[in-house]
């Protein structure tokens, strides 16, 4: 029914199926159903995300959350999970077995790097990484008969690589899977370029108010149908209370993301001018390394942006302290501006050249722009990069 509305307007219809007359959501916390009929009951066993069965198998708030989320990608089908985490991994080891091969960008997000250095190999699971703004380096790690997975993050955490969707969506073979968080699906539409699978971070800008720990996938019912068999083992189900609290947030996206992105493109802009910072990476800016990339696929420069400071490890750690409005707080896309300086935090054990490989120099900070008014940011923003000269 909402097929051929616009997205902001689906984003206000969709996921409603199991809200009778309210207009809020609402949240079925029950795990679990009475079966009547002996015969349902048998069916139910067997039947992809059944609503009211068992809440592993699905709920209805879960899968109305789910519902909106396809709707907003232009999906088939959709799956709610328990943490974005929870997603990729349920991706990877329902698509992957020993033996199988996974291409990987080699600049993602470090958890997600964690999953395919550590865990990958003790199942068997080859992986190469590549560069993946080389996407004929990504064609040409593939192993046709062999590998499995291509997966690419776009714009890439932290340091917001663009990867070429057209290109990553053409490479036959395996199937493509890109984690679309930084974007969220107001950003860009990652299938629409021909990819399999779409997944977020739903806990970041989709729920968008730092209350909910929450990961989707997003494709065809097929695959979506495998991920979830899969996720029934796994376990890593989505709660009915977040999946609640992810469908509010999904009514305030469109606004939430348009007003966060036009704010974080004036501060990048401004940033860029600052005598303080060597340099601004912010994909909506013509500088950006792939900014024709991301001019092609994305609908703006999105809410991140990340830049170096000149001053190295000391200014960036000063800058961080000295922030009253930005928020030192790992994670993004909520209302609160959050600030985060990798070098003396997330990537503080590693070496520099590890640090570099991963796209995070010593001066480099992760500006996560929300909801305060743009000239209370820049004055912040602003005050504590000269208290960090
Ligand atoms: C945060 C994040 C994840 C992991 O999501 P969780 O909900 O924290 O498990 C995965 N990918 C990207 C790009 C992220 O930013």
């Amino acid at each position: 029914m909402t097929d051929d509305l616009r997205p902001e307007t689906q984003a206000i219809r969709a996921g409603r199926e199991h809200d009778g007359s309210s207009l809020a959501p609402v949240l079925w916390p029950s795990t679990t159903y009475r079966l009547d009929d002996l015969e349902r009951a048998r069916e139910l066993n067997f039947e992809s995300r059944p609503p009211d069965f068992y809440g592993r198998n699905g709920s209805p708030t879960v899968n109305d959350f789910a519902d909106a989320i396809a709707s907003l990608e232009g999906a088939e089908a959709a799956l709610a999970l328990g943490s974005g985490m929870g997603a990729l991994s349920t991706i990877v080891f329902a698509l992957c077995s020993g033996g199988d091969h996974i291409v990987a960008q080699s600049r993602t997000f470090s958890v997600t790097n964690q999953l395919l250095t550590l865990v990958c190999p003790r199942f068997g699971i080859d992986v190469t990484f590549v560069d993946a703004t080389d996407s004929g380096a990504v064609e040409a790690a593939v192993e046709p008969g062999r590998t499995m997975l291509v997966l690419v993050e776009t714009p890439a955490n932290p340091g917001l690589d663009v990867i070429d969707l057209e290109a990553i969506g053409a490479i036959a073979g395996p199937f493509t899977v890109v984690d679309s968080t930084m974007a969220t699906p107001v950003v860009q539409r990652p299938l629409d370029h021909g990819i399999d699978l779409v997944m977020h971070a739903a806990t970041k800008g989709i729920a968008g108010h730092n209350d909910a720990m929450l990961g989707v996938v997003a494709g065809e019912q097929e695959l979506i149908d495998v991920v979830w068999r899969h996720h029934l083992v796994h376990g890593a189900v989505a709660s009915a209370y977040d999946s609640w609290n992810g469908l509010r947030g999904l009514r305030t996206l469109h606004a939430r993301v348009h007003q966060q992105s036009a704010s974080a493109a004036v501060l990048a802009d401004r940033l860029a001018d600052h005598p303080a910072v060597a340099s601004v990476r912010y994909p909506g800016r013509d500088d950006h390394p792939h900014h024709a990339i991301a001019a092609r696929q994305m609908s703006s420069g999105g809410t991140v942006v990340a830049f170096d400071l000149a001053g190295g490890v000391e200014a960036g750690a000063r800058m961080v302290r000295s922030c009253e409005l930005a928020v030192n707080a790992a994670s993004f896309g909520g209302p609160e501006t959050l600030i985060t300086h990798p070098a003396s935090t997330t990537a503080a054990t590693l070496t520099l050249d590890e640090r570099e490989a991963m796209g995070i120099g010593d001066g480099t900070i992760r500006l996560s722009v929300g909801l305060e008014h743009v000239e209370d940011l820049w004055d912040d923003v602003d005050a504590a990069i000269s208290g960090s000269d």
